[in-house]
């Protein structure tokens, strides 16, 4: 119980205007909260620095651009990059999964070729490499709820062309052995995509140290904007994948005839950005790294144990997920659909997610048809827990 609160100074929790005194916000896996920081570097974006990127004459849109790049660049060192043109932003984790499957499935997944992907993966890293028409195969799930990495290596066959990974479950809090995961992929020559999602915001990420080959992830769930997002991917590769959307930016040349392409990240960077998205993000990896990512990590580790240590009491319980898992607790009550859970609990100023949560066919794995989530971040602290155990309390006593 002490960690959680020592942990967590409270002039994090201050940092967050739109948290009333009183909420507990435990949804933070779906998106997190904005701290001031964000919201004036948003503000600024619009109120005083406003203007577009890349094309202006006028000195504000060069300042712009300047501000722009300047945030492509502290992207880079946050992930462990090895350039900034090595990142593209994209609208969000779901767009930069869609644009490798578009734009590397299409170039390199010929005929008999298949993408190897886990039971635990959300929904936005499987229908795009159904909508490019590539095989799928399917790595099973440890009894503790991790991908199983012995199956993996088991199944693996040169028909991969690529792996593609949660890095950390948005249901079961599951965080993967990527740099093994990345040996076995490479091991037959294919590819590892990981969607950091639910990694970025709760634990330090070098994608050189991770050996991965494309890292994708949403700046919302990073306490930054909605619309921005990034996909990573090493230069060699993304310099030869061909483009997926075409319009202003991303040419070099265009005729009616022929049009070339500009160098990336540009080629994969069609239409006016979402320019104060890409400020706003800045300002997020700004806050989190003044935290420390690996403060994060041990604030929530605490949150979490404290979390299934106390649901463990609880009569009728089923939680899921591995013991160490990250920063996320989901778990069922006999006889309670997951929404009633979450519609009792938001009675009491509690916020949980119900649902599927994006991941129907972990759902079908797990035997049921939706859970309810707890997810934390660096606003939260043992008030939460407790709030949520009282929450649970009045859902046994409603339902007897
Ligand atoms: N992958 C994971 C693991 C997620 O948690 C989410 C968001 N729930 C996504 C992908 C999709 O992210 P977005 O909706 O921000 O594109």
């Amino acid at each position: 119980m002490d960690m959680a609160t020592s942990t967590r100074p409270l002039d994090w929790l201050a940092d967050f205007p739109a948290i009333p005194q009183g909420w507990a916000y435990l949804d933070s896996a779906a998106t997190a909260q904005k701290p001031k920081r964000v919201i004036d570097a948003i503000t600024r974006g619009y109120a005083e620095t406003y203007a577009t990127v890349h094309r202006g004459v006028y000195q504000r849109s060069a300042d712009m651009t300047v501000a722009f790049e300047a945030s492509r660049r502290r992207v880079a060192t946050f992930i462990g990059a090895t350039a900034p043109e090595e990142i593209v932003f994209v609208r969000g984790a779901t767009e930069g999964i869609n644009l490798v499957a578009q734009s590397w499935g299409k170039a390199n997944l010929g005929p008999g070729d298949r993408v190897l992907l886990s039971t635990l993966e959300h929904h936005s890293n499987i229908v795009p490499w159904q909508l490019a028409g590539a095989g799928i195969d399917v790595v099973p799930l440890t009894s503790d709820h991790r991908i199983d990495l012995d199956a993996m290596a088991a199944m693996i066959r040169p028909e991969h062309k690529l792996v593609a990974l949660g890095h950390v479950s948005n249901v079961l809090g599951s965080v993967l052995d990527a740099r093994r995961a990345a040996d076995i992929a490479h091991s037959v020559g294919a590819k590892l995509l990981l969607d950091g999602c639910q990694a970025v915001p709760r634990m330090k990420v070098d994608v050189a140290d991770l050996d991965c080959d494309f890292y994708v992830f949403s700046g919302h769930k990073l306490y930054g904007p909605t619309g921005i997002g990034v996909l990573w991917a090493r230069g060699e590769i993304l310099d030869v994948m061909p483009p997926w959307q075409g319009g202003g930016a991303m040419i070099d040349r265009v005729t009616f005839e022929k049009t070339t392409f500009a160098p990336p990240p540009a080629r994969f960077e069609a239409g006016t950005p979402h320019v104060v998205g890409v400020i706003g993000l800045h300002a997020a990896i700004d806050y989190v790294d003044g935290i420390g990512l690996d403060r994060i990590a041990a604030h929530e580790a605490a949150l979490v144990r404290e979390t299934r240590e106390a649901l463990r009491g609880v009569n009728s319980i089923r939680l899921f997920g591995p013991e160490d898992s990250a920063g996320i607790v989901s778990f069922a009550l006999e006889g309670v659909h997951p929404h009633d859970i979450g519609t009792i609990l938001d009675e009491g100023q509690v916020a949980i997610r119900a649902g599927h949560h994006c991941a129907q066919p972990l759902m079908a794995y797990l035997g049921v048809d939706a859970t309810a989530r707890a997810s934390f971040g660096v606003y939260n602290g043992r008030q939460d827990v407790e709030a949520l155990l009282r929450g649970i309390d009045r859902v046994k006593r409603v339902f007897g």
